[in-house]
């Protein structure tokens, strides 16, 4: 990109304008997630910004290299930093952080230590008695393995109205499940007495369930937040890890709202399309089959699911048919944007 043009320091006689906090003066906001579980914000870096402006003016200043009044009008702002955003220029957003304490089960933890970028300390159970609280989900929302992703979950056990057997056998399947939670939790009870007993509280623990809680704070740049949003946020990310990127970013778009519209225009709302995938919607814009040039079935899914996405239709049942022959293709359930009824494209 273009360098951005340097702001001078203000003159001597132009007085700065007050400084006011980014959290309104508050040492935590918090919200709950599960039962037990909760990202609380306990900083943000810039903490002081001066007034009518937002922690975004960070970015702002960095991109513009510039010292003190660094940024120009909030339109001006705004327009920046979404260049900045579509165009991955990432740097100017690790200028803002954000200061979190989470309570979460360790394998959302699990998931979560992955982002490598962050700085992190951990409650220690080799220091302090791992606390007997646990996760688990109501009966009504034990979810099935699904079918297509084996990394996946696919609807609710018992929620079949259509088949009352089917529902009831589910709904048996779903009681087991949580009486399997139930006997998993009970070894806090062992734990707790085998610690009484005097064995180590380091080695004590590693008999209980990763639906045990953990927490951390947790450290990390604005950037790299969402990268973390991006992921977690996504649909194929597991429900439970889900709940609390949605937290994260509900606390931090007060504070940065100018990215956080950007990166949801740029990123989370976006639809992206391959190299091959951009050519079939070329062809299909032309007149011609909307059907990628792929044998490969994730591919093949993945862009009748984008195609629905635009209300356009599913190819496949045109890839089965003659070469000849260009048959009238139509639309798959709607995913998020697309027109309601199914739509005939060639
Ligand atoms: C839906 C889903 C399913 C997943 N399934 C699995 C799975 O089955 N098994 C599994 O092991 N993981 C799995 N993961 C974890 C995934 O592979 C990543 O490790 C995780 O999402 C962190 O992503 P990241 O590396 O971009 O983040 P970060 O670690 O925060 O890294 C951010 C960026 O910095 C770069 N970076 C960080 N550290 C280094 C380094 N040391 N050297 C070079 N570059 C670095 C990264 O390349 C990345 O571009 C899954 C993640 C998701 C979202």
């Amino acid at each position: 990109m273009s360098t951005p043009q340097h702001q001078p320091e203000p003159a001597a006689d132009h007085p700065r304008p007050p400084l006011v906090d980014v959290l309104a003066g508050d040492s935590r906001r918090e919200i709950r997630v599960h039962q037990h579980g909760f990202v609380a914000l306990l900083d943000a870096m810039p903490r002081l910004v001066p007034q009518g402006q937002t922690a975004d003016s960070a970015i702002v200043q960095a991109a513009r290299v510039s010292y003190g009044r660094g940024t120009k009008r909030v339109q001006e702002d705004r327009g920046l930093i979404r260049y900045l955003l579509r165009n991955r220029h990432t740097t100017p957003f690790e200028m803002v952080e954000f200061k979190f304490h989470i309570a979460m089960p360790i394998f959302v933890a699990r998931q979560w230590i992955r982002h490598r970028t962050a700085n992190v300390n951990e409650y220690s159970g080799r220091y302090s008695v791992m606390p007997d609280r646990f996760y688990r989900p109501t009966l009504g929302s034990v979810r099935k393995q699904s079918a297509s992703n084996r990394q996946g979950s696919d609807g609710v056990l018992g929620q079949d109205p259509a088949d009352p057997a089917r529902a009831a056998a589910e709904t048996q399947t779903a009681q087991d499940f949580l009486a399997y939670l139930d006997a998993a939790e009970s070894l806090h009870a062992r734990y707790q007495s085998l610690l009484d007993r005097g064995v180590s509280r380091e080695l004590a623990r590693v008999g209980l369930p990763l639906s045990l809680y953990t927490e951390w704070y947790w450290k990390c740049d604005l950037h790299n937040i969402l990268r973390f949003l991006s992921l977690r946020l996504d649909a194929h990310a597991q429900d439970e890890i889900r709940a609390y990127a949605q937290a994260m970013h509900d606390l931090i778009a007060p504070v940065v709202p100018i990215t956080m519209e950007a990166w949801r225009d740029y990123d989370l709302d976006a639809l992206t399309l391959s190299g091959p995938e951009a050519r079939a919607l070329s062809a299909l814009l032309a007149g011609g089959s909307a059907a990628l040039a792929s044998d490969n079935q994730r591919e093949l899914a993945e862009w009748a699911a984008k195609l629905a996405r635009l209300g356009a239709a599913d190819p496949r049942p045109a890839m089965a048919a003659p070469a000849t022959h260009t048959p009238p293709i139509h639309a798959k359930a709607p995913g998020p944007g697309a027109q309601a009824a199914p739509r005939e494209l060639a």
